[in-house]
């Protein structure tokens, strides 16, 4: 079938189109309408549907394949591997629910898991997911703060958690983080479930505090059922940034997003029932989500956890699992590909990956030169693919499951089914022309799959991402981008004040609150820099209260590692003693940006001083 034709049938009825696709998932009871749209931008899929997303990703395939393997779980901090059948995996899915009912956890309920890349990550989202009680994961590199404001938001009954994480054979303790997010937090969850890996010791908080194997050793033979949900009931909560400090949980459904991924792992990354799916990602976040756990689950597929640097043992880890699992299908970052890239290639070459038919890559902009590179190396197609935390899974791309279309070097691809993707130019609100610079914005109702809202903040989705078009309402990505005469899309970066970092989404507001709570910084300004490796990294300018007091860039870097995490520490912290701003106020962050990067800064005509560019410019001398 011609791609085209698929696209235009799924924008222009788009009932009948999801009507069809939601036949690729079970239901419990089925829907009475296929989309509500009577309330835009809320759009509600599936009206009336009853399903459960570990019921698609587990119980459905006991019967089929249950002695074929479900989940594959290696670590090679530890040196472990755990191969999890899909009946084995249901029985330890019951276990957790088990517990996590035992622990007082009732549908609706939040539980927040922060945990390392281990099994029972997923056994815990999965628990969730049986019973209705709503996942919010947070990422591990996270560190106090920022749990201790996804606490308050998500108010969890129940957070699970490990003693430590690892990384590149050193323990990174989690408790003690944990502990100081609780303290830290105003609302306090009554019970703190933990995974003790005999990394790191643990202090344990009498009456809040539980056992993971103790609890476990009473629960293993449990049965519990599924949960049927409503489509429209809320599955889990994923924090993101933003333009303000405070992260915005994106909340997803069940049917939506069930029947979103089972189409995505069919059209797009063509799995099969019975393969492996290997995707790179962390379950702290969106891709780990969709594509460690839930998609190729649904999709009847094995997927491997992997715990470990793309380098350690050797640089050929990666391609080891590959060969041994015959992985088919493989997900991961340009970051990653460009570390590989630089080491010997006799590590990469030495395993047959005759398996693997195809790489996606996606989370931040794919370059030519690593594209290039990996497509001859790999000899396999490489597939972009754009997407966001808001929308779970692809936006642009190329479904090869569909056409053979071709690739473009530099683009993510074309607009991916049910997504009415529009060019906007920011000044004149008209739609852009091929080649014309402009705003990535969708037309809604956004398809299945796509964020429900902003958890416990419906003001904040409609007033953050929604602006009205005549008749219709447009979503903005905040990214800028083009599109070629033949529908291809090029990413530009973001309209916003959100970098990227090797992937990972981290808003500079964030990290300039984190450095202000220094006792010595009066002032500070965060921009994401091009880097060569990581894509983009944070660069801190700051203005000391006290030039004298001996505050070193170190101090500054330890704030952000103790608050936020080492993932959103910034890779040099300048002082000086003068920030650009307009004379409203108003930081100048695209000016500072762009000095960093060797470019002119722009237009600076509303500059209250001048001078405070030139600092910028001789602090990186
Ligand atoms: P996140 O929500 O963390 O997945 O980050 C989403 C943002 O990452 C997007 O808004 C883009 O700015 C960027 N991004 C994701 N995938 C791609 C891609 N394939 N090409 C270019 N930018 C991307």
């Amino acid at each position: 079938m011609k791609y085209a034709d698929f696209y235009q049938r799924s924008v222009v009825t788009p009932e009948d189109f999801w009507r069809d696709e939601a036949a690729l998932i079970d239901w419990n009871t089925p829907f009475s309408q296929v989309l509500d749209y009577s309330r835009p931008p809320f759009a509600r899929w599936f009206v009336g549907g009853k399903t459960n997303l570990c019921h698609n990703a587990v119980d459905r395939w006991c019967a089929t394949q249950g002695d074929k393997p479900a989940l594959i779980a290696i670590s090679t901090e530890t040196n472990t591997e755990r191969s999890y059948s899909f009946s084995e995996l249901h029985v330890e899915v019951q276990r957790w629910a088990a517990m996590m009912q035992a622990l007082g956890v009732r549908k609706g309920d939040r539980v927040l898991i922060y945990m390392p890349m281990i099994a029972e990550a997923a056994f815990a989202m999965l628990a969730c997911a049986r019973i209705g009680a709503v996942h919010s994961v947070v990422f591990g590199g996270f560190a106090a703060n920022s749990l201790a404001s996804r606490i308050d938001d998500a108010k969890p009954a129940l957070i699970v958690s490990a003693d430590a994480g690892s990384r590149n054979g050193k323990p990174i303790p989690y408790k003690p983080l944990l502990d100081e997010a609780i303290s830290l937090a105003s609302s306090k969850p009554a019970r703190v479930l933990l995974v003790d890996r005999g990394l790191a010791p643990m202090r344990r908080v009498e009456g809040r505090d539980v056992d993971y194997a103790a609890l476990n050793a009473a629960h293993l033979a449990a049965q519990v059922p599924v949960t049927w949900l409503e489509s429209n009931e809320p599955s889990y909560i994923l924090y993101t940034s933003g333009t303000t400090g405070k992260p915005k949980g994106v909340q997803r459904d069940v049917g939506g997003y069930a029947v979103a991924l089972a189409a995505s792992m069919k059209h797009n990354f063509c799995g099969k029932a019975g393969e492996t799916f290997f995707a790179t990602s962390d379950i702290g976040w969106v891709v780990g989500h969709s594509y460690i756990v839930y998609g190729p689950l649904i999709a009847g597929m094995a997927t491997i956890m992997y715990e470990g640097l793309p380098i350690c043992p050797d640089p050929g880890i990666w391609w080891s699992i590959v060969e041994k699992y015959r992985v088919t299908r493989m997900f991961s970052a340009p970051t990653a590909i460009r570390v590989l890239r630089k080491q010997q290639p006799e590590y990469m070459r030495k395993h047959d990956k005759s398996s693997l038919k195809a790489l996606y890559l996606a989370g931040e902009p794919l370059d030519e030169t690593t594209s290039s590179w990996i497509a001859s190396e790999l000899g396999v197609p490489i597939i972009d693919n754009y997407w966001q935390t808001e929308t779970g899974w692809p936006i642009l791309s190329i479904a090869k499951g569909i056409e053979d279309a071709p690739t473009k070097l530099g683009s993510p691809g074309v607009a991916m089914y049910g997504y009415k993707v529009k060019l906007i130019n920011e000044t004149t609100g008209d739609a852009c022309a091929a080649n014309e610079k402009g705003v990535v914005m969708i037309e809604g109702p956004l398809p299945p799959g796509c964020m429900q809202t902003v958890y416990g903040d419906d003001a904040r989705f409609v007033d953050t991402y929604w602006t009205r078009n005549g008749d219709s309402v447009l979503y903005s990505t905040f990214d800028w981008g083009v599109r070629d005469a033949d529908g291809y899309y090029f990413i530009l970066g973001r309209t916003d004040d959100v970098i990227n970092v090797a992937g990972h989404r981290l808003g500079t507001r964030e990290i300039e609150e984190s450095i202000t709570s220094h006792p010595n910084v009066s002032e500070v300004a965060v921009v994401g820099v091009e880097d060569k490796l990581k894509g983009q990294v944070a660069v801190a300018f700051a203005i000391l209260k006290d030039a004298n007091a001996g505050t070193l860039e170190q101090d500054v870097m330890a704030v952000v590692d103790r608050q936020l995490g080492a993932v959103a520490r910034p890779a040099r912290v300048y002082f000086v003693t003068q920030l650009p701003k307009t004379r409203s106020g108003k930081l100048l962050r695209r000016s500072i940006q762009a000095i960093c990067e060797g470019r002119s800064p722009g237009d600076v005509t509303t500059i209250e001083d001048p001078a405070s560019l030139q600092q910028i410019q001789r602090a990186l001398l």
